[in-house]
């Protein structure tokens, strides 16, 4: 009997952050840097059932715009397993904390600081308690602005010791640039 299938090409999202997806036409007009100070004033109201339910419209709409491979960075990846494994999706998803706070920003619009080796530890826990062929859980950190060395290094070592990738930003802004250059 003739086989009745497809082959069709997936697309690949190479970043993507499912829980502020929704979030994406606010402050349209705006600077980078104030897009982002209104997204982490966002992220603050969001309780953990919040996070799921946004990734779950932002995975079914890259689904249905073809997208067959995910990689997920953020500070609340744990919100997410949940929606890949019921969503049977392939996806690569890495914890990216800041541990140095942004003291020149307003405690409203400013992204959690969290401690080093506490997420350091989370990191490790996700991977063990998450990490599969089809989801795989790597390690990561914000930014070189908002990351210290150790958070960094302790991230990279993680990722060696378990043989997956390490994700970072970049640079998120001018500022960041800047910040990089000086
Ligand atoms: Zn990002």
């Amino acid at each position: 009997m003739e086989a009745v299938f497809f082959i069709t090409p997936g697309l690949v999202n190479a970043h993507f952050h499912p829980s502020q997806q929704l979030n994406r036409a606010l402050g349209i007009g705006l600077g980078h840097d104030k897009q982002m100070d209104l997204l982490h004033a966002t992220d603050q109201i969001k309780d953990p059932k919040d996070s799921t339910l946004l990734s779950y419209i932002a995975v079914l709409e890259g689904l249905k715009a073809g997208t067959t491979c995910f990689y997920s960075a953020g500070s609340n990846i744990d919100t997410q397993f949940e929606v890949y494994k019921t969503l049977g999706v392939r996806v690569a998803c890495a914890l990216i904390p800041k541990d140095i706070a942004s003291d020149d920003k307003h405690h409203s619009i400013r992204a959690k600081t969290w401690q080093t080796n506490e997420r350091l530890e989370k990191a490790e826990f996700l991977h063990n308690s998450f990490h599969t062929e089809l989801v795989r859980v790597h390690f990561g950190a914000v930014n070189v602005r908002y990351a210290s060395d150790e958070l960094i290094l302790g991230m990279i070592d993680l990722a060696h010791k378990y043989n997956v990738h390490f994700q970072m930003h970049a640079a998120e802004s001018m500022e960041y640039v800047q910040n990089v250059r000086n």
